[in-house]
């Protein structure tokens, strides 16, 4: 690195801004002063809680916070084993604990997610409706609102009981077998989502300017994937500016590796998750033909329900597989064969 000083304006503190200024700071990057930018007044929880795969857990410890966030984690992940398996038919366990994998229902432009947050002490159920038709447009705001829970009740008529008692009653599905004819409803206030995606890019860079996180590949959400590769893009260009030959004139080169290395990757997770997604909804392949009648009435064999949770797997094996660091040697072969070293 140079003698001279960077001035870096990092604009947006969501995750991948906030992960972004870490990695810098651990990267050991010498003359760079960060400023962070943040619209919004205050922090707050938005959303759904994070899924941690295997890739995403190695991320956090080079950032130092794995420590910090395990005893948040439900389960922690190892290095060769899938720690959350989609699943497609429900499970159902016979004790009173909280469950400590995702569930997930599927059926026809629709499923429907429940996984536990906090260690256990809560747990985030989502119903995704997709509408492929509106692929490729714009959505007007608002993008957030509150819902009825008759309304979500509607979107699920003739689904799996399980699902009913989580509407209904809001609790976890190992507990419903128990309390299902309590009246409490720990679902208080159901919101919807418009779910964003930024697809295929020319470029995630100009001028002096990168773009990382959502801003670069806003992504659906079935590979759980779209902040950890915000992160991945983060410690990508951290690396890459923590370099001794790192300069302001050679920024361009550090921003071309970057561009070149990240944007195919996380372009190919998008159109996993997109894939993912389109395979849990009966959009695609042996699927597509599947009605919504069909559908409602669990008229699926067993044996195609298998194979479509085999190519979830399959498409989701890169989480456990894959490691970043192949990503930021990549990137950095990259700078050193466009600076000439
Ligand atoms: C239902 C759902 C489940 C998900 N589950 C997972 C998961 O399990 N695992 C996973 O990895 N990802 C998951 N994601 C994706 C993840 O939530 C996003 O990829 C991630 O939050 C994006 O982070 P970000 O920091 O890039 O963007 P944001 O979180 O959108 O942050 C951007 C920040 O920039 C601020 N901002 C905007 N404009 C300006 C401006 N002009 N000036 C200053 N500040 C500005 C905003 O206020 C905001 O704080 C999920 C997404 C959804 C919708």
């Amino acid at each position: 690195m140079s003698d001279k000083k960077m001035c870096l304006a990092i604009v947006g503190g969501g995750i991948v801004g906030l992960a972004f200024a870490i990695s810098l700071a651990k990267s050991g990057a010498q003359n760079i002063e960060v400023d962070i930018y943040e619209s919004a007044s205050a922090f707050g929880q938005v959303g759904a809680g994070m899924g941690f795969w295997p890739r995403i857990w190695e991320s956090m410890r080079l950032l130092g916070l794995e420590e910090d966030l395990k005893p948040l984690a439900s389960s922690v992940a190892n290095e060769d084993a899938p720690q959350e398996s989609p699943s497609v038919s429900p499970k159902v366990t016979n004790s009173n604990t909280s469950p400590s994998v995702r569930v997930a229902f599927v059926g026809k432009n629709k499923c429907f997610i429940c996984y536990p947050v906090s260690n256990g002490a809560s747990i985030n159920c989502g119903g995704i409706i997709s509408y492929p038709e509106k692929n490729g447009g714009l959505h007007d705001e608002p993008w957030v609102e509150t819902v009825s829970q008759e309304g979500l009740r509607e979107e699920f008529l003739g689904w799996s009981p399980y699902v009913h008692a989580v509407i209904d009653v809001g609790l976890p599905y190992s507990h419903i077998q128990y309390h299902a004819d309590s009246t409490e409803k720990l679902i208080k206030a159901p919101s919807k989502w418009v779910i964003n995606s930024v697809v295929d890019l020319p470029t995630y860079v100009s001028g002096r300017v990168a773009l990382v996180g959502d801003a670069a590949h806003a992504m659906t959400p079935h590979q759980a994937s779209g902040a950890a590769q915000g992160v991945e893009d983060g410690l990508v260009l951290a690396a890459l500016l923590a370099d001794p030959l790192a300069s302001p004139e050679t920024l361009p080169h550090i921003l071309h590796a970057y561009d070149r290395v990240r944007r195919p990757f996380s372009q190919d997770v998008l159109r996993r998750s997109y894939e993912s997604g389109t395979t849990y909804c009966f959009q695609r392949g042996a699927f597509a033909g599947v009605s919504v009648a069909d559908s409602a009435n669990g008229k699926i064999t067993l044996e195609s329900l298998e194979a479509l949770n085999g190519h979830i797997n399959e498409l989701l094996e890169w989480t456990w597989k894959t490691s970043s660091g192949g990503d930021r040697s990549e990137a950095s072969k990259m700078f050193y064969g466009l600076v000439g070293a």
